[in-house]
């Protein structure tokens, strides 16, 4: 076997813990960072080491991987007090989190300031994407860099090219997150109409299935998540509304309306009102469901 590169990892949540898991599969040394103790102790048992701040995995690896909730959490972690650019080793951060071209184009600025290259890689498929491999990544950076790096990146699923600007994985990123949520929005507003129309929630969702509604929410988050009522998606409320704003904030930033996002970022925002930030995406149908009296529950709940 080959000997596969030494890595750094930080934030070890939701995504990023299953990302770790498949790079200590492959075959990497992995040097761990994460404000909460919990979110280490399984890595740790499969072998991973355990660092005691960013600057010292940055001290430990050539290369780190992020998987952190905010752009403002990635600069910090980046250049706040025992950062990573107080490391001496670090030659290359791969971001996989969800920070907006803005946010990258700012940690690219400050890592280029300490001869770091930055390579913005978000993903999307979810944790059971994450787990299984099957993640789409939106990597951008130079091309040398990105090929040397391909094996890494490769481990978490399909590696598209969005081009060779820091921000250009994210743009795209966020514009596919702004879409998965107005479909999803739609949908919670259909399936209520049509619940509290008296139709059957299963044979609803068989029959769009089959028709030109059909999208992500009708396919997978609905038949997966709302109709059997676990609501364990796994993408929490308060980092989608991140995600919608970081899009908005970019298509202002460019002097373009987009009507149809924004609105369905405010279902989003009524569920977050209603439902807190760490409530799971899908709990976006409650607010609705309230308002009509109804609930979008399927047979598979009915079993329970
Ligand atoms: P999460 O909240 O589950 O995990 C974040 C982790 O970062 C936690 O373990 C937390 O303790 C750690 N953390 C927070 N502040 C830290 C700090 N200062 N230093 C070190 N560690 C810190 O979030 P997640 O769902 O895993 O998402 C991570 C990123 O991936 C986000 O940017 C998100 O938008 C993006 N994303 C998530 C999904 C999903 O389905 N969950 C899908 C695609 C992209």
């Amino acid at each position: 076997m080959t000997e596969k590169a030494a890595l750094g990892f930080i934030g070890l949540g939701r995504m990023g813990a299953p990302m770790t898991r498949r790079l200590i599969e492959a075959g990497h040394a992995l040097t761990l960072f994460d404000t909460d103790e919990r979110a280490l102790a399984p890595l740790l048992e499969l072998g991973a080491t355990r660092a005691a701040s960013p600057a010292a995995v940055a001290d430990a690896v050539e290369v780190v991987l992020l998987s952190l909730p905010t752009p403002e959490i990635v600069l910090a972690v980046a250049g706040g007090p025992g950062g990573l650019i107080e490391g001496r080793r670090l030659r290359t951060v791969i971001d996989l989190s969800t920070t907006g071209p803005k946010g990258s184009q700012a940690l690219a600025a400050l890592l280029a300031g300490h001869g770091i290259e930055t390579i913005d890689a978000p993903v999307s498929g979810g944790v059971a994407g994450a787990a299984k491999g099957t993640l789409a990544v939106m990597a951008a950076g130079k091309a040398a860099q990105l090929e040397a790096l391909r094996p890494v990146l490769e481990c978490f699923g399909r590696v598209f090219v969005a081009g060779a600007e820091p921000g250009m994985g994210q743009t795209i990123k966020v514009i596919n997150n702004l879409m998965s949520v107005t479909a999803l929005a739609m949908a919670s507003e259909a399936l209520v109409l049509g619940r509290a129309s008296g139709l059957d929630p299963d044979v609803m969702i068989d029959i769009i299935n089959a028709s030109s509604g059909r999208n992500n929410a009708t396919e997978d988050k609905f038949p997966r998540f709302v109709l059997p009522r676990s609501f364990d998606f796994g993408f929490a409320l308060g980092l989608s509304d991140k995600d919608t704003r970081l899009c908005l904030e970019h298509s202002d930033a460019l002097g373009m309306p987009m009507i149809v996002g924004s609105a369905a970022r405010q279902v989003l925002k009524i569920a977050l009102a209603t439902q807190g930030a760490e409530a799971d995406l899908t709990t976006i149908v409650k607010p609705l469901e309230g308002w009509m009296g109804v609930e979008v529950k399927g047979r598979k709940a009915e079993e329970r």
